[in-house]
């Protein structure tokens, strides 16, 4: 979709530091983490957020939820780790192609807001 960041990193005009790619996926490093580990796992194609899953595209999700203990394990993740995945404005979205936030490799606090 034109003007959506991550679109554009899929297409390889905006470049990433990219941790696993095949033909549906990809993940790479979020430009400002906020863990020693905090990658993000997008659909290649453009899905806006959790609002817009449907039986038409949800099949992504269950390879992308398969694909992360793999890239987890990759990236030293051995302890555990946390998997966020924000919608819309209240949910602090702010690019609008979906992705789940990979997080890890400390600690991390118990609360979630
Ligand atoms: P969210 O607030 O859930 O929409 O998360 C969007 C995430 O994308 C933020 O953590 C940003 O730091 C990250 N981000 C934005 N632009 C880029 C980029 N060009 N490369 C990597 N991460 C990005």
């Amino acid at each position: 979709m034109a003007d959506c960041i991550f679109c554009k990193i899929v297409d390889g005009s905006i470049p990433s530091k990219k941790v696993y790619e095949d033909d549906q996926i990809l993940a790479f490093y979020d430009l400002e983490p906020q863990a020693p580990v905090h990658v993000l796992v997008i659909p290649k194609q453009h899905i806006s957020c959790a609002d817009e899953v449907d039986e038409s595209n949800s099949g992504v999700f269950a390879h992308i939820f398969e694909k992360i203990p793999q890239i987890a394990k990759e990236l030293g993740l051995t302890n555990g780790y946390r998997i966020v995945n924000n919608c819309g404005d209240d949910g602090c979205q702010s690019v609008k192609h979906m992705h789940f936030h990979l997080l890890g490799g400390t600690q991390l606090g118990g609360r979630m807001v």
